[in-house]
């Protein structure tokens, strides 16, 4: 049975890095539900195409330049969303990278981009739309974690830190509000450009590999349908989607 106070309103959704992959797959998946969708993203050619394509549809969306590493960046994002939408009832913080390597390897710069967008830039976007949704009295912010933020692997040592980062931080919101709901959506091996961000050429080859076994990226924006589209006194906190067959 249908809970009695499931709503299909359309929401305003802001999805950060909305040009490839997760967050792409997600814009397609609320806009086609009727939501609005923001999308942010630095490459933001794609996201005019996107946007295009999404309206052509007869779909509503708003795309916006977006380096989540710069919190005046994210409040622009937000309030351009604001400006053209006057709410904000879903912020889908996804954008990151994951330049994996060994921690031998001494990739410094990579462990500080993994730590600045994959964490800053989700504690920026937490920021930005904060005081929004407590003036509204509602809101709902989806974080993207990943398996690797319920377990460590060699290669993976930053970037499973920003991802257990991301886990404990959305628990800590969770529980300080009364008004917002928090979901933690952890992907397993997922179809995207994320491993174009690996440098060290060992690891890049040991990870395409894995990545035979990867599901659609339209899966995980089907996880984060489900989460949103429950009633208001629904908090769905964490989902894990992985292939059946990864390990
Ligand atoms: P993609 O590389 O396809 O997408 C990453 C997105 O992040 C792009 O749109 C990119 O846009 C954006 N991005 C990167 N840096 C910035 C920045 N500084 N400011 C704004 N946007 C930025 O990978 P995925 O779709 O796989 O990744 C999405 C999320 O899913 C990430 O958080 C990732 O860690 C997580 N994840 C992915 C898994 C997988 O197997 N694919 C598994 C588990 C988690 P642009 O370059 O245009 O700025």
């Amino acid at each position: 049975m249908t809970h009695p106070s499931t709503t299909a309103a359309p929401k305003t959704v802001l999805v950060t890095g909305a040009s490839s992959g997760i967050g792409e797959a997600t814009a397609r998946r609320l806009a086609a539900a009727g939501h609005h969708v923001v999308l942010g993203a630095r490459r933001v050619e794609r996201l005019t195409v996107l946007a295009k394509e999404i309206e052509g549809g007869g779909g509503s969306a708003l795309p916006y330049p977006l380096d989540v590493t710069d919190p005046l960046s994210m409040r622009s994002f937000v309030q351009a969303a604001l400006d053209r939408y006057g709410r904000i009832d879903v912020l889908v913080n996804n954008a990151g990278v994951m330049p994996l390597s060994r921690l031998d390897a001494l990739r410094t710069d990579e462990w500080d981009r993994m730590i600045d967008v994959n964490l800053r830039g989700v504690l920026h976007g937490i920021a930005a739309v904060l005081p929004v949704m407590t003036a509204q009295g509602a809101g709902h912010i989806v974080n993207i974690a990943s398996v690797s933020g319920l377990r460590v692997d060699p290669t993976a040592a930053v970037y499973s830190a920003t991802k257990h980062a991301v886990r404990a931080l959305s628990e800590g919101l969770r529980q300080e509000s009364r008004h917002l709901r928090v979901t933690v959506i952890s992907p397993g091996l997922t179809r995207s450009e994320l491993v174009d961000t690996i440098a060290d050429q060992d690891t890049k080859e040991a990870v395409t590999g894995q990545m035979a076994l990867a599901i659609p990226a339209a899966a995980i924006g089907e996880a984060i349908h489900y989460a949103i589209t429950q009633p208001a006194d629904v908090d769905v906190n964490e989902l894990v989607i992985r292939p059946t067959a990864q390990g």
